[in-house]
């Protein structure tokens, strides 16, 4: 299917994507992710052949596309705010591609009628985009991707300026929407909610470098670097040092794990302390990882208490099953099995 291979782009002699590789596979969603401004629409646009690299391929099946024009790669891109022509009707949206592509008037019409009836919205041909809703406008916009029947389809934060609320429904709408289409999809957001709710795989691209590419369960139970598990929020993230495979150090106190440190002995790098997998009082702890903090704050969350807590310079959230009082000592540890150490 698609395949990325080495990719380096800069601007301004600062490299913006340096020596990236991933492939997408027939059916498969991908979320490209990463903070804004790390080259995710730069990845997107030479995908697109709209951009040139100065090293590296971008291949269909064994086919290198670098000669290929975009119109010839057979793509489909999808942008932020959807991009639909506010004053044309739905129809004149969807048939949009069609114009582009030379596709003959009596074909184009054939097409359009059948996108309208596969996003249930025959009645709506005439209606100017501007009249529909979030939802509805997102199906016209999915539907103008769709209709010149794209090899691969790739989204730029389609749902970037949308209210919180609405993203929500919406991105379950696309997810099944885009399943059913059965294309290969690349989907772009810096927005990691929005990325787990959507994914099959996640890809993650931090200064310049794919930093993780995992399915969303690897992401959470294995993050590569401490970066990631705080791009994710993950937890607290302690600076330390290991001193062993299986110990490593923090101001806080010296922490056995069950898990290999991915780092050298001497190595600097990061506790994550995931908040849901504290121990909490004296007589629940009988491991050796534990340590006093004080409570500084406690908030009622419904499934439990979300609480801040500080030990020595370090503030650290955690979630207790019982509300605890700001200015109380309390008796913490982790178990080893559920403590990993990372690179920074
Ligand atoms: P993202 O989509 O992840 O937010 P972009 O791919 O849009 O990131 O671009 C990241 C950065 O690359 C931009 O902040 C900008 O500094 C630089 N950049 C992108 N395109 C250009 C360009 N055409 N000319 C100069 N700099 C660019
Ligand atoms: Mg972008």
């Amino acid at each position: 299917m698609l395949r990325v291979q080495n990719i380096y782009k800069e601007y301004e002699n600062k490299p913006l994507l340096n020596g990236i590789s991933f492939q997408v596979q027939q059916g498969e969603l991908v979320c490209l992710l990463g903070s804004s401004g790390s080259g995710k629409s730069t990845m997107l646009r030479i995908i697109a052949g709209l951009e040139e690299p100065e090293a590296g391929k971008v291949f269909w099946n064994q086919e290198d596309l670098s000669e290929v024009p975009t119109h010839k790669r057979g793509f489909g891109l999808m942008f932020q705010d959807y991009a639909l022509f506010p004053h044309r009707s739905v129809s004149e949206n969807i048939a949009f591609g069609l114009r582009m592509a030379d596709v003959p008037q009596g074909k184009i019409k054939t097409l359009v009628q059948a996108a309208l009836e596969d996003i249930r919205m025959t009645d709506f041909a005439d209606r100017a985009v501007t009249e529909l809703s979030g939802g509805e406008q997102q199906r016209v916009a999915l539907a103008r991707a769709l209709v010149p029947h794209p090899r691969l389809l790739m989204l730029d934060e389609p749902l970037g300026a949308l209210d919180h609320n609405l993203r929500t429904e919406l991105i379950k709408e696309l997810r099944a929407q885009l399943h059913e289409s059965q294309k290969p999809v690349i989907y772009v957001t810096h927005d990691q909610e929005e990325a787990f709710a959507l994914a099959d795989r996640l890809i993650l691209l931090h200064e310049g470098l794919l930093v993780q590419d995992g399915s969303p369960e690897e992401l959470f139970r294995n993050p590569a670097t401490a970066w990631v598990a705080s791009f994710l929020g993950l937890g607290n993230l302690v600076p330390g040092k290991a001193v062993s495979e299986h110990q490593f150090d923090t101001e806080i106190g010296s922490f056995n794990l069950k898990s290999t440190a991915p780092l050298e002995s001497g190595q600097d790098g990061f506790l994550l302390l995931r908040p849901g997998d504290v121990l909490i009082g004296a007589e629940r702890i009988n491991s050796s990882n534990h340590f006093t903090a004080q409570v500084r704050d406690c908030v009622f969350l419904g499934d439990y208490f979300r609480v801040e807590v500080q030990a020595e310079e370090s503030k650290l959230l955690i979630q207790s099953p019982f509300p605890l009082t700001p200015g109380d000592e309390v008796e913490l540890a982790w178990p080893a099995e559920k403590l990993l150490c990372l690179p920074a």
